[in-house]
């Protein structure tokens, strides 16, 4: 095989995506809906499926064209990710691109006695069996292909614990074994399986959590000072797009040889000593 034959085609390509069907669950809002745009921007053709119908809907008119579709998906639904995961095989002719994003965080109640176990059942149903399920019916059609990138979005709370309630902690660390579980089976089919675990982004998720102290009259100026204040990287406010750069690359073939990873995109956040200060004069 010569140099050239071996080398990625598309890593000087504007359009990293071209040529590729991609599906987004979550994809209506948050950062569903930035990777469903810069995906867009790069050449995939797109399904975004959403319980959020009118959300949904509303995205696909705003990008309008025929490579955007929406449909209405419940990842804890397993006739309804398969169904969706077969609209977008049927209309685009493949799936390049799995996107497993839709999450919860649950209830804000961290004190283990006070914890509602429906709700946990409710974190898991959603994180972990949400995503179970879409890389199952996306490994069908996958591994027949012998090509695909499926990417999930676990978080910094897959890696550390204190970064959530105790139920969405635990699934975000099933996502991130899962990811390595299933990277490990879908390899020998040409198949990648990724996640990708951000610090804290503003959105309807993660907003409602910032503590009534640090609260005063704008919500996203206020979070973002917050959040800003915690972390690692000063001078950059993570925000849905960062998180979508991420995942873009995973799905590209700029990525054609990673598998297994789960890709922190949290400023070093989880990997430094946040107590003592070594470096502060
Ligand atoms: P969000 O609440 O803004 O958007 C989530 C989307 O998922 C919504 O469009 C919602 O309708 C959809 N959804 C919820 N339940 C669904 C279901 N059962 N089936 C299909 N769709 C469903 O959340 P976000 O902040 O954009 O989070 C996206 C992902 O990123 C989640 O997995 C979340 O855990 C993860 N994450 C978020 C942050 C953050 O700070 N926002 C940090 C780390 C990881």
């Amino acid at each position: 095989m010569s140099a050239a034959s071996s080398s990625p085609s598309s890593s000087s390509s504007a359009k990293r995506l071209e040529g590729k069907v991609a599906l987004v669950t979550g994809g209506a809002t948050g950062i569903g809906e930035a990777i469903v745009r810069l995906f867009r921007e790069h050449g995939a053709k797109i399904c975004i499926a959403d319980i959020q119908d009118e959300a949904g809907q509303q995205l696909r008119d705003a990008l309008g064209d025929q490579d955007v579709m929406f449909v209405h998906c419940d990842v804890t639904v397993e006739d309804e990710v398969s169904a969706a995961v077969d609209a977008v095989a049927q209309r685009f002719g493949s799936l390049d691109v799995m996107v497993n994003n839709a999450g919860i965080t649950g209830s804000k109640v961290t004190d283990i006695r006070n914890v509602d176990f429906a709700e946990v059942r409710k974190v898991f149903d959603i994180n972990v069996h949400g995503v179970f399920l879409g890389m199952k019916h996306a490994a069908r059609v996958m591994i027949p292909q012998k090509r695909g990138s499926i990417v999930s979005l676990a978080s910094v709370a897959s890696v550390i614990g204190g970064m959530g309630p105790h139920a969405y902690t635990a699934s975000k660390h099933a996502v991130a074994g899962l990811t390595k579980s299933v990277a490990g089976e879908l390899g020998r089919h040409g198949v990648r399986v990724n996640c990708v675990s951000p610090y804290a982004v503003p959105t309807a998720l993660s907003m409602p959590h910032l503590p009534q102290g640090a609260r005063a009259d704008d919500a996203l100026k206020d979070f973002l000072a917050f959040v800003g204040g915690e972390a690692n990287l000063k001078g950059v406010d993570l925000m849905p797009r960062d998180v979508a750069e991420a995942v873009l690359y995973l799905a590209s073939d700029e990525a054609r040889y990673v598998s297994a990873l789960n890709l922190t995109v949290d400023g070093g956040f989880t990997a430094v000593n946040h107590n003592l200060k070594p470096f502060e004069d």
